[in-house]
């Protein structure tokens, strides 16, 4: 689960460390198809990234009614049929909402790479500390070589 205030203090790390990846964002009921297109084509990048190549992931548009208050995102899984659905709140579709939405999905992700291991209250806390690091990490790094290619 992404929460608001997890995302903005994501957010402010990957705008002091590699230019804007993700921005606050206002949020709409659905998004642009071609929006929903570019979300999956981005799922299945950092779906082989992860190596999570034996899971068939869904994702979803969400309204904020579809979430729990206060979140951007959410995943739930079935560990036996190797599948998964990711939900992400929908925005306003501005460039900056879709990066939003993209950070939510590798966030989501990473959280299946933990699927398997037992969960407490505690772990649960430093799982979550543990996605958002290693989310800012990938992010980071993919926002540095999407620069680096640029460059002539
Ligand atoms: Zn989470």
């Amino acid at each position: 689960m992404v929460s608001r205030r997890r995302i903005f203090l994501f957010i402010t790390l990957l705008y002091a460390g590699a230019g804007l990846i993700c921005s606050g964002a206002e949020t709409s009921v659905t998004a642009h198809p071609a929006v929903e297109s570019y979300l999956r084509d981005r799922l299945t990048f950092w779906k082989d990234r992860l190596k999570l190549e034996a899971w068939s992931v869904t994702l979803t548009i969400a309204g904020p009614n579809d979430l729990r208050p206060g979140t951007l995102g959410n995943i739930h899984w079935d560990p036996d049929k190797k599948t998964a659905v990711i939900r992400v709140l929908s925005s306003a579709g501005t460039q900056d909402d879709i990066a939003d939405m993209e950070c939510t999905i590798v966030h989501e992700l990473i959280h299946l790479e933990f699927a398997s291991m037992p969960r407490t209250d505690e772990s649960r806390i430093a799982e979550e500390v543990a996605v958002n690091n290693i989310a800012d990490a990938l992010l980071q790094q993919q926002r540095l070589l999407k620069t680096a290619s640029i460059k002539p």
